[in-house]
């Protein structure tokens, strides 16, 4: 099984797509990666979600990521003693740290740590941005505030407090245990999310300890303002639009997005526009036309992926926008300019061995049009520097880590199978041959263009690029 794009599809499953035979069609649709939300579900649903996927995997025989997203310290408002409330723009209202249910004068805010960090006139955004607070008096267990936009409010909703660093962890309790739970499921990549600094990322890998890749979910200013950092700690980025325009006004998100692309491309780390591509399909068979075009500039930026959140998790036709995004990436990759558009914004390789090949496979694709580009790769490395070259042939992946075989699943341009080890050079070329020929990539008398490390099996050593015709 072969697919004809580029850029790849992660689709959330949720209440919508929680059986085999949903999993299998989404697969069929295009999805290349899952992700589980742990904001939502039970652990016990996650661990039939996963086992799931890997029926389905092993049914298709091709491998499948899952992405793991914890919730993050997300913070939520406590309960009302009489259902919503209705806070009226310009009366007082005061959260604090009693239990008590809530009314229309206060309501539980249960993280003593945000108290210390509110001065007056520090916004509080309630419900994703829909109701406004300014602190006007606070203290060490209360914020007293006026109502800048009211609205109805609802027990538990979210809490985003854009302006200030927080002084949290971006791992809760809960989302160490979920941690705990998904690695011994074996998930291929961690999203954290509320990320505000890098060391909230080193904080992650050393619970972590190698077990699976960690891609940071951009949603807060802070982690915008050193953007680099963050990059250069993540194995990956995810564009987390959602909360992004919560903490963010919504005009400064596409700009925010481009930048993280391209500064992500550069650095050879996959990335991830997510949230609202196609939201009018939770409830709607087609798109709107300007959700089609989100979808399209994601792919004309090069972003690795594309993501589906309530669309494929708890709307009525997840199939269906699974083939819209399908249908979107395979028009926009037919089209010259995209092509254009990916060699105007490529950046020059490092001055490295392993990018050294990989331009060097840039430039013989350009000049022998090989039928595909062959990685062999333990950790991935390989693959993912012949990746950001954003070549013009497809790139078959090689590798005997079924882990790195699935992480790579979403990364752009990658074809990832999972192979035996091989011994020398000779089986090299006849291994990535065969491959070609079998994953439907080649024919006889094609060229094919290898990509390996000499010591085989030891990561980080791409030093070899082999032309073979078959
Ligand atoms: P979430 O993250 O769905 O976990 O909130 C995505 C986003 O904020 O865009
Ligand atoms: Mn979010």
């Amino acid at each position: 099984m072969r697919r004809q794009r580029n850029a790849k599809i992660v689709a959330t499953l949720g209440p919508a797509s929680a059986t085999v035979g949903i999993i299998r069609a989404l697969f069929d649709a295009g999805v290349d990666m899952f992700r589980l939300n742990f904001s939502h579900g039970s652990h016990q649903q996650h661990q039939e979600r996963i086992a799931m996927i890997r029926q389905v995997e092993r049914d298709v025989g091709r491998p499948i990521g899952v992405l793991m997203d914890l919730q993050g310290p997300k913070l939520r408002v406590g309960t009302f003693a009489a259902g919503p409330i209705v806070l009226l723009s310009g009366a007082q209202f005061r959260l604090d740290l009693d239990p008590k249910p809530g009314d229309v004068d206060r309501v539980c805010l249960p993280h003593p740590e945000i108290f210390a960090a509110l001065k007056p006139g520090t916004d509080l955004l309630l419900d994703d941005g829909k109701i406004r607070l300014e602190v006007t008096q606070c203290g060490h267990d209360f914020a007293q505030t006026r109502v800048v936009i009211g609205g109805a409010l609802s027990e538990r909703k979210g809490v985003n407090v854009p302006q200030v660093l927080l002084p949290l962890s971006a791992l809760t309790a809960k989302d160490r245990r979920d941690l705990a739970f998904g690695l011994e499921l074996g998930v291929d990549w961690l999203a954290l999310s509320f990320v505000q600094r890098p060391e909230d990322i080193d904080e992650a890998r050393e619970l972590v300890r190698g077990r699976a890749q960690i891609m940071t979910k951009l949603e807060k200013p802070a982690a915008v303002e050193r953007l680099d950092e963050i990059i250069a700690k993540s194995d990956a980025v995810m564009v987390a639009r959602g909360d992004l325009g919560v903490e963010l006004p919504a005009e400064q998100v596409p700009a925010i997005q481009k930048r993280t692309v391209r500064s992500c491309r550069a650095a050879g780390k996959p990335v991830i526009v997510a949230t609202q591509m196609l939201d009018s399909m939770v409830s709607s068979p087609v798109p709107t036309r300007a959700e089609a075009s989100d979808v399209a500039t994601a792919i004309y930026d090069g972003a690795d992926a594309v993501m589906l959140s309530a669309e494929s998790a708890s709307g009525k036709y997840p199939v269906e926008a699974v083939q819209m995004m399908d249908r979107i990436i395979l028009q926009v990759e037919k089209d010259p300019i995209c092509r254009q558009f990916m060699e105007a914004s490529h950046t020059p390789p490092q001055h490295t061995m392993a990018d050294a090949i990989c331009c060097a496979l840039r430039h013989v694709t350009k000049l022998m049009h090989p039928a595909a580009i062959v990685t062999y790769t333990s950790s991935g490395h390989t693959s993912l520097r012949a990746a950001r070259e954003r070549p013009e042939a497809p790139i078959l992946s090689m590798t005997p880590a079924i882990g790195t075989a699935r992480r790579l699943a979403f990364v752009w341009g990658v074809h990832s199978v999972h192979t035996h080890e091989i011994a020398d050079v000779q089986e090299m070329v006849d291994y990535a041959t065969q491959t070609a020929l079998s994953e439907g990539f080649a024919q006889s008398k094609d060229i094919i263009v290898i990509a390996a490390g000499m010591p085989f099996a030891t990561p980080g050593t791409t030093n070899l690029l082999r032309i073979a015709q078959l």
